[in-house]
Order: structure tokens, then C-alpha cells, then sequence
């Protein structure tokens, strides 16, 4: 069985929009669709952004002009494997990726989108709206939206039924998200996260001053694992030092508690994030080293599971103080203290990562 009607996929888009289109195409709401092309396979349950198994992969080659690897490549998967030298496991939390919204639950993110982009004479999703990153859109200079102004819904194109069968509507109540209210995007972040973009979807890469190699892998991991390094240090006096050193303006997250990992994160905070990590990123990796050094830092702060996968961090631990060390050889001077509240709820969210 062939499609009736296949929609051309865009350069950049998501499989799910791909998929969305296809069944609208076809006059079909995207369950039915998914149904019809897998049966068995509950499609309207998975994230197939992120990874779509290789036998479904195949029969969805059999049925469309594309290839079991054209296919792989409309999802993350390819992408976000490029930064993580060990295999993405489809059934784990993956850094940087969106986890896909749950209808209903507030604490979730999902798929984002631009309302200007949603105007277009062919509205379609982009792969890189579900990554972490991406907060903004850089044609339209705003900040990206996850859910229905009017009903506060999260936005899920998947569930659009047959009679309303348009990408900008709510799938729940119908409202015309081309007319949500939008706020502008820092540049600054901006910029860097289409460098991050760049980097990712097409290969070029940007050298930083505060990175020990130039490989993507440094590049995103030691990103990864300076978020939760900021957050625990800003509240710590003495290191003050190291964010005015460093010319890191830290006043956001005096005023907006950050309590989340970074892929759960609003977009508010993420954006603050890329804008310091931006600047982080173009200091000098001696002048780093030193003042972590100055300060007493022990490899303990950077003990953190996406730690262990950056180079740079890696290479700063060298020169700091092992507190694993002097636990051995002192084990009775060693004081189990218990954590903040603050603190276990970071923690927790960290942990909850891994499981
Ligand atoms: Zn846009
Ligand atoms: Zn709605």
C-alpha cells in the first residue's frame, strides 16, 4: 500500500508534523492515521520526534517515497546521538530533549512552537523546537510557546480530531494559536542558539575560549553540566567572585527561583541560561581554572552524571581538590551533613534524569 497523498517533508521538520500533515492529507485525524500505518504499534503514545523503532522505520519506507534513513533522520535521534559517546537509550530521559507534553499535566513541556510560524500557507513543526536550547524563533525574533492561551492546554497537534484539521488550532478547545500574544527573544540568546543549531543540524562549528577541545561532545556536555554547577554556586557568597570575574550577570536568578533540570525549564529560564552560558563560554579556560582553583572548588561540584562526559569539566577537575581522596584517607573526620531543602530538590530532579 502506497499513500494517497503524501505531503513533500521540509528540510527541517519534525516526524510527528510529517506524519500530522500525512494523515490531514489523507483526511484522516493523526490516530487513525498512525493506526492505519502500524496497527499495532500505539504510535499516538510514543515520542516519534525522538526515535522511531527500524521495523516501523521500514514499513513507513514501504508506504512513502522516503528511505528507512531519510525517515531516522526526520527524528532527534541522529542528532542528539552526535553529542553522547554511547548509545541513546529510546526508552531514557535524553539531555537536551523536550520531554513530550502529557495533556492534562502542567508540569510538562512538549513541543513548542512559534505562533508567527504557524501563519505560514503551510504551517509544519520543526525538529528543533523540541531541544532544550531553542527558545526562541530567529526569523521571527520571539519567544517560542508550548501551550493554548486560552485553555492553557499543552500544545498537541497529535490529538487534532478529523473535522479540525489544522496545525494552528488548539486540539482541545479549538483557539487559534496564530493569534497568541508573543514577547520578543533576547538576542544574545538567540544567537547562540542558532550557533548551538548550526552545530548540531549542519555541522559548523564555533570554537570557544572556555572549551579544553572544540569536539560537539565538549561543546554540549560541558553546557549540560555547568547549568546545575550555576545554580548550586550562585547562592554561595564566595563565589561571587567567580561571576564577576567572569562578568556573569546573575540578577534573574535572584529575583525567579530556578528549580527544574534544564529540559523541563520555562522558556524564560532557559533563555536567561543560554545568555550566561553564552558568556561563561568565552572566558578564558586559565582564567576559569584559576579562579575555581582560588576559590577552594572541589571535583565534588562537578560530579554530576553529564560531568563525566566533558571534556573540559574533566579537564578542570584535574586541578581541583579530590574530595574522594581525603575522605579515604580521613574517613572519620568526614561529616555527613543533611542537604537543603533547595539542595534535595535539585538533587531529585537530576536523579530523576537518569532513571
Ligand atoms: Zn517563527
Ligand atoms: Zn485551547
Amino acid at each position: 500500500m502506497k499513500l494517497a497523498i503524501e505531503p513533500k517533508v521540509f528540510s527541517d521538520e519534525s516526524l510527528n508534523s510529517w506524519l500530522i500533515r500525512g494523515s490531514i492529507a489523507n483526511g484522516s485525524d493523526p490516530r487513525s492515521f498512525y493506526i492505519a500505518l502500524w496497527e499495532e504499534y500505539k504510535a499516538w503514545n510514543k515520542d516519534l520526534d525522538k526515535h522511531l523503532p527500524k521495523q516501523q522505520a521500514y514499513s513507513l519506507a514501504k508506504m512513502t517515497a522516503l528511505t528507512p534513513e531519510e525517515i531516522k533522520n526526520l527524528t532527534l535521534e541522529p542528532y542528539l546521538q552526535k553529542i553522547i559517546n554511547k548509545p541513546l537509550n529510546p526508552l531514557g530521559l535524553w539531555y537536551f530533549l523536550i520531554p513530550r507534553g502529557k495533556r492534562g499535566l502542567s508540569q510538562t513541556n512538549g513541543m513548542h512552537f512559534c505562533s508567527e510560524c504557524l501563519s505560514d500557507s503551510t504551517p509544519y513543526l520543526k525538529r528543533q523546537w523540541r531541544l532544550a536550547w531553542n527558545i526562541g524563533c530567529p526569523v521571527h525574533k520571539i519567544k517560542l510557546l508550548n501551550r493554548c492561551p486560552n485553555c492553557k492546554i499543552i500544545f498537541s497537534p497529535q490529538l487534532l480530531k478529523y473535522d479540525t484539521p489544522k496545525m494552528y488550532l488548539c486540539s482541545s478547545c479549538g483557539f487559534d494559536l496564530r493569534d497568541s500574544r508573543t514577547t520578543p527573544a533576547n538576542g544574545k540568546a538567540l544567537k547562540f542558539q542558532e550557533m548551538l543549531n548550526n552545530a548540531i543540524f549542519n555541522a559548523q562549528t564555533t570554537s570557544f575560549p572556555a572549551l579544553h577541545t572544540q569536539s560537539l561532545q565538549d561543546l554540549f556536555m560541558t553546557i549540560r553540566s555547568i547549568i546545575p554547577f550555576l545554580l548550586h554556586t550562585y547562592k554561595l557568597k564566595k563565589y561571587h567572585l567567580f561571576f564577576e570575574t567572569l562578568s556573569l550577570d546573575i540578577s534573574y536568578m535572584e529575583e525567579n527561583k530556578i528549580m527544574n533540570v534544564f529540559e523541563k525549564m520555562s522558556t524564560d529560564d532557559r533563555e536567561f541560561l543560554l545568555k550566561l552560558i553564552y558568556q561563561f563560554l568565552q572566558s578564558d579556560l586559565k582564567i576559569i581554572k584559576k579562579l575555581l582553583q582560588q576559590l577552594g572548588t572541589t571535583n565534588k561540584a562537578f560530579l554530576s552524571k553529564p560531568a563525566s562526559m566533558s571534556p573540559t569539566i574533566l579537564y578542570l577537575s584535574k586541578y581541583l581538590k579530590n574530595t574522594n581522596g581525603s575522605k579515604i584517607e580521613n574517613p572519620k573526620q568526614y561529616v555527613i551533613k543533611p542537604n537543603t531543602k533547595d539542595e534535595v530538590n535539585r538533587l531529585y530532579c537530576e536523579l530523576l534524569e537518569l532513571i
